[in-house]
């Protein structure tokens, strides 16, 4: 049999799911990340589980990533991106690889490098042991790359694998069919009159997983201690005909819920309310949840209009009752910006050099059948066609996977 070789653009959940399910079919697979650690968003959330499991597929990202990391037939590039791209029989892909600051060949995980550095966020840490190395140097915040004023990390490094002067290289890599699953960007909530970067108190869902995911209880960032409310504000950014952002982005009820649910298992004390359109779901089981989480958090359908700063950062939010149509106001201690899914920003230039479509949302457009693209031999996975939650983003995974092998006649 010929030795076929696939390229998946994007090591998130959805690529990871492709790659191996080809790589179990003996196919070759590079996959090329244009982040320093492989894993995508879903690698960074905290599993919501209490006394039960409460089916958020946290854990399955984490399965996944240790599965394709230990496959021989998979290559994890990261910090790499495509640059140009050439179809003839098969695709020629010019990929642009950044400085590998840490070699991964000789780097422990020990953490030195870490404690060491004295700026903040210059040395970058991964989110899970299936990340090889586990520490990054960020190009943005490291003092060497800014003036080369400092080289504490380099000295430091007890294995000698921390090179600052460290180039970016430029490879060519083969392939016959190339997966696209570079995934989707979070809303900026930046533009929304809810404070988001002005007030302390307000983080968006992102932030709160990996507060959680960190510390395990969720403290304020003002002051570090323990919010005794909590106020949950849903479709920011989605189903918005001002950011004309009209998709519902699927998962951020079911997931905030499951987050109130963890908040409430671990510091009952908390009152939580949930302001919203509709609640949408995800996951086994999650009637049987929205059943018990119904009697733990204060439902409100109504999405706030403004939020202003109260004494002692607190936030005072305003919205619409429904029940006698007055514009009410309530302060809580900590808001939650639940941001929607937007198209990739990674995307845009990469599916510019594949030449493929995208529909008007500004995600990858497919054709009728699932994971097929405009341009033959490309195929979709995961968020970069639509918003889709972790179980629907491996299912994906594993349809295009199924795609590209007929496509190579396997
Ligand atoms: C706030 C929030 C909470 C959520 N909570 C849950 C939950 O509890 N349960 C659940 O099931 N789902 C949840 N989801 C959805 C979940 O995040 C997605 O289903 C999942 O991340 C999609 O995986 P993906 O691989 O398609 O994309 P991503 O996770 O976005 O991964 C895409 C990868 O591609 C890389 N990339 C981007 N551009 C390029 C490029 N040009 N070249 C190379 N690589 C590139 C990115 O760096 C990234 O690593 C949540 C989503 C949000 C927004």
């Amino acid at each position: 049999m010929i030795a076929n070789k696939v390229l998946v653009v994007g090591a998130g959940v959805a690529g990871l799911s492709a790659a191996s399910e080809l790589a179990d079919f003996d196919i070759d697979v590079d996959i090329v990340e244009l982040s320093d650690f492989p894993g995508g968003h879903a690698i960074q959330y905290t599993c919501k589980a209490t006394d039960q499991c409460v089916k958020c597929g946290a854990c399955m990202v984490e399965e996944k990533l240790g599965q394709v990391v230990k496959h021989p037939k998979i290559n994890i590039l990261t910090g790499t991106q495509i640059k140009d791209a050439m179809k003839s029989e098969n695709f020629s892909v010019t990929l642009l690889k950044k400085p590998l600051f840490i070699d991964p060949e000789k780097c422990s995980s020990c953490g030195i490098c870490f404690e060491k550095c004295p700026e903040n966020n210059a040395v970058i840490k991964g989110n899970s042991k299936n990340q090889t190395p586990f520490y990054a140097i960020s190009d943005e915040t490291c003092l060497y790359l800014k003036d080369q004023s400092c080289t504490i990390c380099q000295e430091a490094c007890p294995e000698g694998a921390v090179h600052l002067d460290a180039r970016e290289t430029t490879t060519t890599a083969h392939a016959d069919a190339v997966i696209l699953s570079t995934g989707f960007t979070p809303f900026n909530p930046a533009e929304k009159p809810y404070g988001y970067n002005r007030f302390k108190n307000v983080i968006t869902n992102l932030g709160m997983e990996k507060i959680l995911r960190e510390a395990g209880r969720i403290r304020l960032p003002s002051n570090g201690d323990a919010p005794k409310s909590i106020a949950f504000i849903q479709c920011v950014g989605s189903r918005d005909a001002k950011s004309n952002h009209l998709w519902c982005s699927k998962v951020c009820c079911g997931s905030a819920l499951r987050m109130a649910g963890l908040v409430k298992a671990r510091q009952p004390e908390t009152q939580i309310t949930f302001f919203y359109m509709d609640v949408q779901t995800f996951g086994r089981d999650f009637d049987e949840f929205y059943a018990k989480i119904r009697k733990e958090v204060r439902l409100i359908r109504a999405i706030p209009g403004d939020i202003y700063p109260a004494a002692d950062d607190r936030l005072r939010v305003t919205f619409l009752d429904n029940a006698s149509s007055e514009t009410l106001q309530e302060e809580f201690d900590l808001v939650v910006l639940s941001v929607g899914m937007t198209p990739s920003q990674g995307m845009q230039k990469t599916a510019g050099i594949l030449k493929v479509q995208r529909a008007e949302t500004g995600f990858v457009k497919q054709t009728d059948k699932g994971g097929v693209t405009s341009e033959k031999g490309i195929f979709t996975a995961g968020a970069v066609s639509g918003p889709m939650s972790i179980p629907e983003s491996i299912a994906s995974g594993g349809a295009a996977a199924f795609e590209v092998l007929k496509y190579l006649g396997r």
